[in-house]
């Protein structure tokens, strides 16, 4: 008898995560700057990273203009380039 080949639905879960909104135009905020070192730390992580969109759910004009900000306040020293 030959056992038939059952083909299991591999953990069938659907991942639908939230669809996150960009907080800067959520919230029609002025455009970023990189004197805005507050709102700036929020996108980085604790080793100084910049989050990817996928995370952060930045549109993509926002995350471009959070990225060249958080680059321009480093080079000025108000955010790290690496912590620890
Ligand atoms: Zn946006």
């Amino acid at each position: 008898m030959a056992a038939t080949p059952k083909k299991k639905a591999a953990a069938k879960k659907e991942r639908r995560p939230k669809r996150k909104v960009c907080t800067f135009c959520a919230e029609k905020l002025p455009p970023i700057n990189y004197k805005d070192v507050s709102r700036l730390r929020k996108f980085i992580s604790e080793r100084g990273k910049i989050f990817p969109r996928r995370i952060s759910g930045n549109c993509a004009r926002h995350q471009r203009d959070l990225t060249t900000s958080v680059k321009q306040a480093r080079i000025i020293a108000f955010l790290p380039f690496v912590s620890e």
